[in-house]
C-alpha cells in the first residue's frame, strides 16, 4: 500500500505541468502535448483483423481474424494499430521520423502505452523493430524506440534494447519471390541475447506486415513463446481482405 502511494505522490505533480497541444497550440488540460478535443478527431484505426490489423468491417466482432490470416495463421498472437495512416498523424510520424522532433513521439507514445495497458495478453518485454545499422547510424536513433520507451515504461516490463539486430537488407530483392524476399527478412534479423516468454514488438507504421511476422518468426525459433505487435499507423494497403 505504501508504495502505491508513494507512486501516486511520484507521478501527480507530472500531470499538473502545463502542456501545449501539438495540433491547436491551446493547453491540453493533461499531461501530455494533445487535447481531448484534438485526440478524438485523430484517424483511429476502425475494427481490424487481431493477428494483422487490416481493417474489417465495423459490424465484425472482437477478436475477428481477416481472410488471410484464417487461410495462413499469422506469427503474431495479437496485433494492432492504433491510427489509419493519414494526417494528423502521418504528419507527426514524419516529423518524429526525419525532423528529429521527439515531441511527437512522446504524444504518440503516450496513447500507445494507453493501449499496451489494455492488452488482452501478457507482455514480459517490449522489443523496438531494430532499424538496419547503417540506417541506424545514418538517422542517429530509431523512431519506433521513441514509441516503444513508453510503453514498456507505463507496462512496467523491459525495453529490450541490446537483445535483436537487424542487417542491412542484401540488395537486389526485386527478382525474387514473395517467399525468397520473406526468407531473407527473417535471415536479418539476429538474436544476442536471452528473451522473456512474451514479447511486445513496438513500430511506427505497418504496410503489409511482413517486417514484424518476419521478426516474430526469428524470436520465436529463439524460443520465445508469444509474439505480438502494436503500431502507431497501419497504411491503407496491403494485409488481408476481411472474411
Ligand atoms: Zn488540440
Ligand atoms: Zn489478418
Amino acid at each position: 500500500m505504501l508504495s502505491r502511494f508513494s507512486h501516486w505522490l511520484n507521478q501527480r505533480p507530472r500531470a499538473f505541468v502545463p502542456s501545449l497541444c501539438m495540433l491547436c497550440g491551446r493547453d491540453s488540460g493533461r499531461g501530455i502535448s494533445l487535447c481531448a478535443a484534438c485526440a478524438a478527431d485523430l484517424p483511429w484505426h476502425g475494427r481490424s483483423c487481431a493477428t494483422c490489423a487490416a481493417r474489417l468491417p465495423e459490424a465484425a466482432p472482437e477478436g475477428a481474424l481477416c481472410g488471410a490470416c484464417l487461410r495462413r495463421p499469422s506469427p503474431l498472437a495479437h496485433c494492432r494499430a492504433l491510427f489509419a495512416y493519414q494526417d494528423p498523424v502521418a504528419r507527426l510520424l514524419t516529423l518524429l521520423k526525419f525532423g528529429h522532433d521527439l515531441a511527437p513521439g512522446a504524444v504518440l507514445g503516450a496513447l500507445m502505452a494507453e493501449a499496451a495497458l489494455a492488452w488482452p495478453l501478457p507482455i514480459a518485454g517490449v522489443l523496438a523493430v531494430p532499424l538496419p545499422a547503417s540506417r541506424l547510424k545514418r538517422r542517429g536513433f530509431n523512431q519506433a524506440q521513441e514509441l516503444a520507451a513508453p510503453v514498456a515504461r507505463a507496462l512496467g516490463v523491459p525495453l529490450l534494447l541490446k537483445e535483436v539486430s537487424r542487417q542491412a537488407e542484401t540488395a537486389e530483392q526485386s527478382g525474387l519471390s514473395e517467399e525468397a524476399r520473406k526468407r531473407n527478412l527473417r535471415r536479418a534479423f539476429t538474436v544476442l541475447g536471452p528473451l522473456p516468454d512474451s514479447v511486445l514488438l513496438v513500430d511506427d507504421v505497418t504496410t503489409t506486415g511482413t517486417t514484424l511476422k518476419a521478426l516474430a518468426l526469428t524470436l520465436q525459433a529463439a524460443g520465445v513463446a508469444q509474439v505480438s505487435a502494436l503500431v502507431a499507423a497501419k497504411t491503407r494497403y496491403g494485409g488481408g481482405r476481411p472474411s
